[in-house]
């Protein structure tokens, strides 16, 4: 198909995972797109990072539901496989504790019953009830929150789905569903993490959360060799080879409307780009300003993070590729974080060593360390001061669970502070995940596939539905794609 006998066009804004896999699904059904990226790489959060022979990936480490990456693969006549090799990761994680216990966690269910058995003996069947109970929650989301606007009516097939809707469990706050599930102090930490994976708090989440530890328990999680920036390769190849116009450098300052109705797009060069629809992979919040409409609503935010890249030229091959210290007082950290709106006294750290299964990421000795701890997303300009601080009690909760001394090893290093992130991806606050996940209205109906006042605007990426986390930003692009060739194909 030539880009004349295309009728329909479409301009995106922004070119992260989202907009990416908007534009080469609607360019693979017929349209003619646009991706308008601000920044000079594709792939927004999904980046990467190299230096003196070191290479990172600069956000997402841990890839869950294989299937919502293969669906995009397929959608534009290719595969998977042909691109990227997803690694299992297994045992997923090893976890340490304040009081230095510490385990591998294995989705492998005879390893993890062995474990069980040996550090929470009395929560062997506690285990299983919460599988039970996740696994009811994954049947409904499947076919009907993954796959569909949350305004979308339920049809004929969704009906006998919603006898796996475990009503009486699934609106309860999550930490208190956890800790009536589960005795051990461990057991309890390491499943009160997982809200974080969508910017939140433990203590202030539905229990419907609870789909996402039991997600990446069933079908476990993965590594992308080479790097998971490799999936943004992968697109960014088929993209060109169908022909998507893709633009870095390319900053959209409004949002251009005839008759009330998104017609295009404005550059900050005063460049413009008129199309059939508009389609924002930027932060929600951020579109008030594209729209004329004044600043971003700042409240609600999710978590932001505090990232420190480093090239090392010392190996640690007693650590585990992703290894996560917890915090002393779990409550206090995100007390911190929500309430006060201020980097933890004491942060539970997440270190991935890539470079433990994936030696190409070296110069050929060394590992590549990323390490993250939480922050809050805020309007806070993050000083010089602030960074040193941060760091010390980073590197004070490593040295507190017997991380192996490397600051003499250092090479190369980066930081990436929530100012920064705000930045360089254009989110208010450097929220990761957009808004909060706390209550079932954030939880549930976040900013939709489709403008709710302005027709021909369209909105895909982790601040919408479904909401964040790389493969729910594919499924919102499948989403969005989708509504868009319903409404809009006439
Ligand atoms: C440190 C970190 C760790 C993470 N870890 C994981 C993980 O382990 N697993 C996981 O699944 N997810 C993880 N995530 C989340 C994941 O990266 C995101 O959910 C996902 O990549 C978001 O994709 P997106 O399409 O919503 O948009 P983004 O990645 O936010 O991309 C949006 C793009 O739009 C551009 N843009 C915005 N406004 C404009 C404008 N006005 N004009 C032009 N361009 C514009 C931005 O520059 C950006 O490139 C992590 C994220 C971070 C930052």
């Amino acid at each position: 198909m030539t880009e004349s006998s295309r009728t329909k066009r479409a301009v995106i804004i922004g070119g992260g995972l989202g907009g990416l896999a908007t534009g080469l699904r609607l360019q693979c059904a017929g349209w003619q797109t646009t991706v308008l990226e601000a920044g000079p790489t594709f792939g927004g959060k999904m980046n990467r990072w190299t230096s003196k022979g070191f290479t990172f990936d600069t956000g997402p480490s841990l890839i869950t539901m294989p299937w919502a990456f293969e669906e995009t693969f397929a959608a534009a006549g290719s595969s998977l496989a042909e691109h990227v090799n997803f690694h299992p990761l297994d045992p997923i994680a090893q976890y340490r504790f304040h009081d230095g216990t510490r385990f591998e966690y294995s989705s492998q269910v005879p390893t993890l019953l062995e474990l069980l058995k040996r550090i929470a003996p009395n929560d062997v069947d506690a285990f299983f009830r919460f599988l039970h109970l996740g696994s009811r929650l994954f049947a409904v989301s499947k076919a009907t929150f993954f796959r569909k606007t949350p305004f979308e009516p339920p049809v004929k097939a969704d009906f006998p789905l919603l006898r796996h809707m475990p009503f009486r469990h699934a609106w309860g706050n999550y930490a208190k569903t956890v800790e009536a599930l589960f005795e051990s102090p461990y057991l309890r930490q390491l499943f009160l993490r997982y809200p974080t994976y969508v910017g939140s708090s433990p203590y202030l989440t539905p229990s419907t959360m609870l789909v996402v530890p039991y997600v990446e328990f069933a079908y476990g999680g993965y590594y992308v060799d080479g790097g998971l920036y490799k999936i943004v390769e992968g697109l960014l190849h088929l993209s060109r080879k169908h022909g998507v116009d893709l633009r870095t450098d390319s900053r959209v300052t409004r949002i251009l409307k005839t008759n009330g109705r998104a017609s295009g797009v404005e550059l900050a060069s005063g460049e413009q780009f008129h199309a059939d629809v508009v389609i924002s992979n930027g932060d929600s919040a951020a579109l008030t300003e594209l729209l004329g409409e004044g600043k971003p609503d700042m409240r609600h935010r999710s978590m932001s993070g505090l990232v420190f890249l480093f090239g090392i030229d010392k190996e640690l091959p007693e650590i585990h590729p992703h290894t996560v210290m917890f915090s002393a007082d779990y409550k206090r950290e995100f007390s911190h974080i929500f309430d006060e709106q201020r980097f933890p006294d004491d942060p539970t750290v997440y270190v991935n060593v890539p470079s433990r299964t994936d030696r190409s990421l070296t110069p050929g000795q060394g590992e590549t360390l990323f390490v993250m701890a939480n922050a809050p997303g805020c309007d806070t300009v993050w000083s010089d001061k602030m960074i040193s601080g941060a760091r010390e009690r980073v590197m004070q909760r490593l040295r507190h669970a017997g991380f192996p001394e490397f600051e003499g090893n250092i090479v190369t290093s980066d930081v990436f502070t929530p100012t920064r992130i705000a930045q360089r991806y254009l989110m208010p606050g450097g929220s990761i995940y957009g808004l909060d996940s706390h209550g079932w209205k954030n939880a549930f109906l976040r900013p939709g596939n489709a403008n709710s006042r302005v027709p021909g605007l369209y909105h895909v990426g982790g601040s919408t539905h479904p909401g964040g986390g790389t493969p729910t930003v594919l499924m919102s692009a499948a989403i969005t794609t989708r509504l868009i060739l319903e409404r809009e194909s006439a």
